[in-house]
């Protein structure tokens, strides 16, 4: 039998945790993009509604869930967590994995969970449009989707390229309300320059990036939307984390490894903060972020202050960065194809809290392959990272003659990315490192703080 550990409705957490009060440090000030001093509130409310902007700089431990709110993550929530059984038997291993998935939600990943909150608190304060960027297209349609709930207009700006791979994400979006555009677009000035240097751009999400800011501070109704790396995003995914404890509980287990796949850290810190709590407080627990070897932005990037988009229009802030004019190459992990970090990740890794690894696209394939025979779901290519990471855990534990409880993230399904699966089973992907000199070209174009 499965082993599924399913919690009653009730049971959807009445908190986010927020981990800025518990960190060994502060974390560094963010700084305007113009005057590389640090931001005030105000230097933000053009992008973000204010309740966003003090979550993104709160001190607060606890900071209680709206019931709107709660009720829309009620719609998949709580999310189930198994034991991987048919997984560890294939495997012949003595460890026991656990997974917590997250692709039971309607745009199939973790990422309505912050795209509900955003909306709420964006309609609430009254404005009518969001404009955000998507790269493989989860991002896009999970707030289109949100807008949808809380009435709102939403405006996607979605990598080129992506744009023309997955087209099957765009007939979401729309179906869901959204207006999409192929990025680089001719309406707006970052888009028109970047188009003018490179005809052929077949965008990134830094660019992307740049449009949808560009967009939204440009209009009175309109305000724009993340759906990784800032703080306020880490806070929103930790529902995910905190269910798991409790599943964890149902089990009778508490993890010696708690592993997420690392885009812009959204995820990871999801399933991962409120663990991290408990090893700030003496738990014996590690945490490790599983990123690919084509974007290695914690495994090789430098720890330094950078811009979030490509054009310079968002705030510095201090991450581990690829720099802010990286092109990734055309892996198909979308979602993890990201310049940048989180900030708070990014101080874990720094502090040695936090493990990160990486793996070329190949071998995480075959994890995923191996997962879906198994266990049945057909991973997202970005999940695929956790899986091969968990899996590998497993190995060495056999190998140094132990057991280990491993708890991992599937952040999404991977249904439309069939695409993908088709190239892998053909034998027509390619690995990818990412070459020292790319890294070391932008290092040099970092921002000159201090
Ligand atoms: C977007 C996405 C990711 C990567 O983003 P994070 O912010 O690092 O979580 C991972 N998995 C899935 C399924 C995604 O859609």
């Amino acid at each position: 039998m499965p082993l599924k550990y399913l919690l009653p409705e009730e049971q959807i957490p009445r908190h986010w945790y927020n981990i800025i009060p518990d960190l060994p440090s502060p974390p560094a000030p963010v700084l305007h993009p113009g005057t590389l001093q640090p931001v005030k509130p105000e230097d933000l409310s053009p992008l973000f509604p204010m309740p966003l902007i003090e979550q993104e700089m709160s001190a607060q431990r606890e900071i209680p869930i709206p019931e709107e709110v709660r009720s829309a993550l009620a719609l998949w929530r709580p999310s189930p967590l198994f034991r991987a059984v048919a997984l560890e038997r294939k495997l012949g291993t003595r460890s026991h994995i656990y997974y917590k998935y997250e692709g039971v939600s309607p745009a199939g990943s973790h990422k309505p969970n912050t795209a509900v909150a955003q909306a709420f608190y964006n309609a609430k304060a009254g404005v009518r449009r969001l404009a955000t960027e998507t790269g493989a297209g989860q991002w896009g349609s999970s707030l289109a989707f949100a807008g949808q709930l809380f009435g709102l207009a939403v405006t996607v700006y979605m990598v080129k390229v992506s744009y023309e791979q997955k087209p099957y994400r765009r007939s979401l979006m729309r179906t869901w309300g959204a207006e999409v555009f192929a990025s680089p677009t001719d309406k707006t000035n970052a888009g028109r320059a970047i188009r003018g240097q490179h005809p052929d751009s077949q965008g990134s999400l830094g660019i992307a990036i740049s449009e949808a800011v560009e967009d939204a501070a440009s209009r009175e109704d309109t305000k724009y939307a993340l759906g990784s790396v800032l703080n306020h995003v880490c806070l929103h995914q930790t529902v995910v984390g905190q269910e798991a404890q409790a599943q964890m509980k149902l089990a009778g287990e508490y993890p010696d490894v708690v592993i997420g796949c690392h885009g812009g850290g959204s995820n990871f810190a999801g399933i991962a903060f409120p663990f991290a709590r408990d090893k700030m407080h003496g738990k014996q627990v590690r945490l490790v972020a599983a990123e690919p070897t084509s974007c290695p932005t914690l495994t090789r990037g430098i720890y330094a202050y950078d811009f979030g988009d490509t054009v310079k229009m968002t705030p510095v802030m201090k991450m581990h960065t690829l720099g802010h004019d990286f092109m990734p190459p055309g892996i198909h992990a979308g979602g993890l194809r990201y310049h940048g970090a989180s900030p708070l990740v990014s101080q874990l890794v720094a502090a040695g809290l936090v493990e990160a690894v990486a793996y070329p696209q190949r071998a995480c394939f075959e994890a995923a392959v191996l997962f879906a025979s198994t266990e049945g779901i057909l991973p997202a290519p970005e999940s695929s990272h956790a899986i091969k990471a968990a899996i590998e855990e497993a190995r060495r534990a056999d190998a140094e003659g132990h057991e280990r409880v491993i708890l991992f993230n599937l952040s999404g399904h991977g249904h439309f990315d069939l695409g993908a699966y088709d190239q892998y089973l053909a034998g027509q992907l390619e690995d990818f490192e990412y070459p020292h000199e790319a890294i070391e070209a932008s290092m040099k174009k970092l921002p000159d703080v201090g």
